[in-house]
């Protein structure tokens, strides 16, 4: 089996997918790519937060063009997302596209592939072939294969053309919007390739259900040493796909240097009222001043302190009132008014 460590190096702009590297965090735009100075906030934010890639739709000439003028203005590879038209994936990588992603089932002809491939090869660009469920050529999704059979198959018949064609700066993906189908494809593909893997789950729902759903699938393979760029797509904007990647390659393990907040589930002691919002707005301070610390936001001070004793800092409230505490000792009180004031100058001075 090849885990990520295993698997070959993909060099994409200013950043390596692949062997030793930490796993990539990388969104989708969900702004038409020729809104340029849309598109560039959408990405300056999400990288703020955490993208080390963003992946922008394609759908027409003025989509193509516009990858230069977004490049000039952002600091992470940008991956175009091509269907249906070669023109349009020679357009964006002659236009400073630094990978370009393809279902080559949809591409129309191996001529057309072919011609893509010589200009990446010509323009030293990745090309990810992603292949999904929905997506299947008819005769291998009517085979009496196995569904994760019918995805890998599908993927080595692309990569076998790719090789034969002399072009191996390959990223695979085999995505379903089935976890476990998902987890089933990406295990048997880890075995049948060394090219690095792009995992996620496509389609995979909004709010809680897209998060489980992608999370369910994503930290078996992780913790298996499966998958080298991951993506959870969200009914979101892609800032909150950024943040969910991050903290699940945190929670596992897998991506260091971020804060960790704990809250308390709250019962029938708690005194403070909007634990989950108080909690919301510390991890954003934290995370926009990249501070490594875990903070306990804890609903009431007679078990709350102890409960929260492993955070560097905690909060407990009390009858308007919130104890300030540190590993379990009470560092002060103050009033609900000052408590984030006064928890945000001990964070600074981590
Ligand atoms: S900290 Fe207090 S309010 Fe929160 S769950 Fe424990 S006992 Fe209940």
């Amino acid at each position: 089996m090849s885990t990520r460590e295993n698997t070959i190096p993909v060099k994409i702009g200013n950043i390596q997918i692949g062997g030793n590297n930490q796993v990539i965090i990388q969104s989708m735009c969900d702004i038409k790519t020729s809104k340029i100075h849309e598109v560039v906030k959408e990405i300056n934010e999400c990288t703020a937060l955490g993208a080390q890639m963003m992946r922008v739709s394609i759908l027409d000439k003025d989509d193509a063009y516009a990858i230069k003028e977004i490049k000039k203005r952002v600091s992470v590879p940008i991956v175009a997302d091509i269907h249906f038209d070669a023109n349009l994936g020679i357009l964006a990588i002659e236009n400073g596209a630094d990978k370009i992603r393809i279902n080559p089932g949809n591409i129309g002809s191996d001529e057309k592939l072919k011609r893509i491939i010589d200009v990446a090869k010509k323009y030293d660009v990745a090309i990810r072939i992603g292949v999904n469920k929905g997506s299947l050529e008819k005769d291998l999704a009517s085979s009496n294969l196995s569904e994760e059979e019918k995805l890998t198959e599908s993927a080595l018949k692309y990569i076998k053309k790719f090789e034969e064609y002399g072009f191996s700066k390959l990223v695979i993906s085999v995505k379903a919007s089935n976890p476990l189908l998902t987890i089933k494809a990406y295990r048997l593909m880890s075995k049948k390739t060394n090219y690095p893997l792009h995992i996620g789950v496509t389609e995979s729902g909004y709010d809680e259900i897209g998060i489980i759903r992608s999370v369910s699938a994503l930290s078996p393979l992780l913790l298996e040493g499966i998958g080298s760029t991951i993506r959870i797509s969200l009914t979101h904007n892609p800032q909150k796909e950024i943040k969910t990647c991050v903290r699940l390659l945190h929670d596992l393990g897998l991506y260091e240097n971020y804060p960790t907040i704990i809250t308390c589930p709250t019962c029938g002691r708690c005194m403070v009222k909007n634990t989950a919002q108080i909690a919301d707005k510390i991890l954003e301070y934290m995370i926009q001043h990249k501070k490594n610390l875990t903070v306990a936001v804890m609903g009431c001070i007679v078990n709350g302190i102890g409960e929260g004793k492993n955070a560097d800092i905690g909060i407990a409230g009390g009858n308007g009132l919130f104890q300030i505490f540190s590993h379990g000792k009470i560092l002060k009180t103050t009033d609900e008014e000052n408590v984030l004031n006064e928890l945000y100058k001990l964070i600074d001075m981590y």
